[in-house]
């Protein structure tokens, strides 16, 4: 259960956490955040956090883009993170939410001149979607935010209007996650998580110019498919039609981890069930995560002493 937060300066009950109904951010979705992963190793008695300096700098980065000004520099930003999972006294896998908002009047819509600032509070993390095998997709019917309207590239509050559309049309059709097409019609992510094919053996998924968030997973896959496992990769655009014959789909992110795709547009991919480059990529990243493999130990830091 979660029973703190780090609100206005300070760790405090998560019930005293609360914002005002007159602030900017809830208004006009002019807020950034972050959604970072802490894994508990039972065997070790360890908790890990997963490449919090990537994650924060990505939230700089975002908050850049709504000239938010943040007091902290990456290194504090985990420090705090690293002393609430502490005091929490979590022994489980954890979901972290830093979040940036604007804490102003409505009365002005624009960015610059706000003042900006930071909460953060973790949850344990269930299961984000309902399986993690063989999910069935579809094309959604809504396009990707483009960069010229809202960048994708962040994480924007506003921005997932776009995939809040995009997840419950594929819900209320029957479907459990959405494909989105960019404005070009090349795919560019799912709701909440990016993109990858397997064809001819090679993995493959859209460049970070074809309006999707840089994900953190996706970095870290790519790293493991060349550096463990040899398979080719490729950062190109993908046709829609290619989403029909791929060999292998599934979609990757902080909350949902490695999630084999099924069927897209009711169409089966390669036998319908997680495909082996899947697998293999899936079983190197749980085991990173909970510091299983010393090889990547430098993507965590260790929670406890
Ligand atoms: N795309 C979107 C739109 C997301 O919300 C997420 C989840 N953060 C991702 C991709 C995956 O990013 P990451 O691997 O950094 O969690």
């Amino acid at each position: 259960m979660t029973k703190l937060a780090f609100f206005e300066g300070d760790f405090v009950p998560i019930e005293e956490a609360k914002i005002s109904i007159t602030t900017h951010t809830l208004h006009y979705g002019t807020g950034c955040f972050a959604g970072m992963r802490a894994c508990w190793n039972e065997s070790k008695q360890q908790m890990y956090l997963f490449r919090a300096q990537e994650h924060f700098q990505r939230m700089l980065n975002s908050a850049r883009f709504l000239y938010c000004e943040l007091p902290h520099s990456k290194g504090e930003l985990e420090s705090i993170t690293i002393e609430l999972l502490r005091r929490e006294k979590f022994k489980e896998n954890v979901y972290i939410r830093p979040i940036v908002y604007k804490d102003e009047g409505v009365f002005r819509v624009w960015l610059h001149d706000a003042k900006d600032k930071l909460a953060i509070f973790a949850i344990p993390a269930g299961g984000y979607l309902r399986n993690s095998e063989g999910i069935s997709m579809c094309v959604s019917s809504w396009r990707r935010v483009d960069d010229t309207a809202i960048p994708a590239r962040g994480k924007v509050n506003g921005s997932y209007v776009n995939s809040a559309l995009a997840k419950s049309e594929a819900m209320l059709n029957g479907f459990d996650e959405a494909i989105l097409l960019n404005q070009d019609g090349h795919v560019s992510e799912a709701s909440a998580a990016n993109f990858m094919i397997v064809r001819d053996g090679k993995l493959i998924t859209p460049p970070t110019t074809a309006n999707l968030l840089e994900g953190i997973v996706r970095r870290s896959i790519l790293e493991l498919a060349t550096a463990e496992l040899n398979i080719p990769i490729e950062e190109r655009e993908i046709d829609r039609s290619e989403l029909y014959i791929a060999e292998e789909a599934f979609f990757c992110g902080t909350g949902v981890g490695i999630a084999s795709i099924g069927s897209i547009d009711h169409r089966t991919v390669g036998h319908g069930k997680r495909g082996e480059i899947t697998a293999k990529l899936d079983d190197l990243y749980r085991k990173i995560l909970i510091g299983e493999h010393d090889a990547y130990t430098h993507w965590l830091t260790p929670v406890y002493d």
